[in-house]
């Protein structure tokens, strides 16, 4: 069987990415890191979606000597420049707190009328291939506008706090499985995974 290894710890892309790949490409068999304990942490070091997904794939498939496919993805506000941006984990301080980054975002856009955000998540594959590696990059992005106040218990990160435009749930509150129709990840996901039935 195929196998291609996901260059994430979070719980919350890991069920995406499986949940996405299970449906484009069913007889790849996804590895995760927790298959490689000894694999050394992945330094953030980028400046863009992009560097940094290239990095976490590229350190992967190297360290591994298998197809590795990592995501970097987070959420821009308008008013704020586009930040949290690349920063999105560790917005309030502490990696991964996502009720803190939540109530930091939310008390930054406390007084604000402009509420218009986008998630975006840039995917990179790497595959080696003897001593060359093929690079394949997709990215997606979805509008919207940062609510009030947190709103469902699905999802995570930003999701309780995100609404896409054309719809009244936050992310939060939609149904299993609806978000990818439209995610930012489910968007990249769809553009790389007939090509990664091809390469790999
Ligand atoms: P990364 O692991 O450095 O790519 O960080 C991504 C961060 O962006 C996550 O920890 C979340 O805070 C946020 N994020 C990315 N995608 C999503 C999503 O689909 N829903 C909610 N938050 C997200």
């Amino acid at each position: 069987m195929r196998q291609v290894v996901l260059a994430t710890k979070n719980l919350g892309k890991i069920k995406e990415f499986e949940r996405l790949l299970g449906e484009f490409a069913s007889d790849i068999q996804v590895l995760g890191l927790k298959d490689f304990p000894d694999l050394p942490e992945v330094e953030e070091t980028g400046d863009s979606f992009e560097s940094n997904s290239l990095l976490k794939a590229e350190a992967i498939a190297r360290y591994t000597k298998l197809p590795a496919l990592a995501d970097d993805s987070g959420i821009c506000v308008e008013v704020l420049n586009g930040e949290p941006g690349i920063f999105s984990a560790r917005w309030a301080g502490v990696h991964g707190d996502d009720l803190a980054n939540n109530q930091k975002l939310l008390s930054q856009l406390a007084s604000e009328i402009n509420r218009n955000a986008k998630f975006r998540c840039v995917v990179t594959l790497v595959v080696p291939k003897g001593d060359k590696e093929l690079i394949l990059v997709e990215s997606g992005e979805v509008h919207g506008k940062i609510v009030d106040s947190p709103r469902g218990e699905g999802g995570f990160g930003y999701d309780p706090i995100f609404q896409p435009n054309g719809s009244n749930l936050t992310f939060g509150e939609f149904p299993h499985g609806e978000k990818d129709k439209i995610s930012h990840r489910g968007q990249a996901l769809r553009k790389i995974a007939p090509q990664l039935s091809k390469v790999l």
